[in-house]
């Protein structure tokens, strides 16, 4: 299968401090990888890098074969101008803990600003973006704003923005941890029905039974290093390190 994401030796420091040490990962086109790993081990930061949100110290991003913000210039990596940037998240959806949807647009607003500023007409996106806040649960609330929904409605509403660009891949960072818990079920749901409809998703999450039920591979990372990958049943199931099994002894 083509890879959709290659990532090769992610190296990144804050100061001082490394966050990447070298991360190499191959996610496969149309799957469903879910990242773990204790708080301050790298997650956010790589999922960040994917889409060039973050800039890697060395290393790169791979998507379908073409490089993510950079191109090799010799052996240097050279960024590529902001336009091309920026056409380039757009193939690459990205839902955020705190929903960040713009808090003085409308639901259906949110979700169709992006579309419009690519150029899409007026009427087609909000064609679009209403059946996507259908399909997320929601078309009773095109007319809202975010204030006035609930943390679960917003992230759904997040997650239909993200769709309304049609990304190859979406990225979730830990999608429900924002949420109160009788809130986490919905959003867990829509994210589960967006499996198996050719888009790759890679979700940073502590949500275990998700993992075990959606992913096709698991990724355990812990300062910011992979310790260990494979299917859930492998990593879940049958962790082999030592901090695999302490981290999955807490949130299990
Ligand atoms: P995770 O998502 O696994 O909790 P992060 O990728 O957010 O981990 O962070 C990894 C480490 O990098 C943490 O120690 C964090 O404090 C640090 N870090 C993240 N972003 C920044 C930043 N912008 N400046 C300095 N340190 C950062
Ligand atoms: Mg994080």
């Amino acid at each position: 299968m083509t890879a959709a994401i290659d990532i090769h030796n992610a190296t990144k420091s804050y100061g001082d401090k490394t966050v990447l040490r070298g991360v190499d990962l191959t996610v496969a086109a149309g799957t469903v990888t879910v990242i773990l790993g204790p708080s301050g081990s790298g997650k956010s930061t790589l999922l960040r890098a994917i889409n060039h949100l973050e800039k890697l110290d060395e290393g790169f991003v791979a998507l379908n074969g073409e490089l993510i913000g950079v191109r090799v210039k010799g052996d240097r990596l050279k960024e590529l101008p902001e336009k091309r940037i920026l056409r380039q998240r757009a193939r690459i959806g990205f839902v955020f803990q705190n929903f960040n949807l713009f808090p003085h647009l409308t639901i259906l607003e949110n979700v169709t600003e992006a579309p419009i500023a690519q150029g899409i007409s007026a009427k087609r996106a909000r064609d679009e973006a209403r059946t996507l806040l259908a399909r997320v649960g929601l078309a009773d609330k095109e007319a809202a704003y975010p204030r006035q929904l609930s943390g679960g409605q917003q992230q759904r509403v997040a997650i239909a923005r993200a769709l309304a660009l049609e990304p190859e891949v979406i990225l979730f960072d830990e999608p429900t941890s924002a949420l109160d818990p009788e809130l986490v079920g919905e959003v867990l749901g829509v994210i589960r029905t967006l499996t198996g409809s050719g888009k790759t998703l890679i979700v940073v999450t502590h949500e275990i039974g998700f993992a075990r039920e959606v992913a096709d591979h698991v990724v355990f990372m812990d300062e910011g290093a992979i310790v260990e990958q494979g299917t859930p049943s492998d990593v879940l199931s049958h962790p082999r390190h030592r901090r695999t099994q302490d981290f999955l002894s807490k949130v299990l």
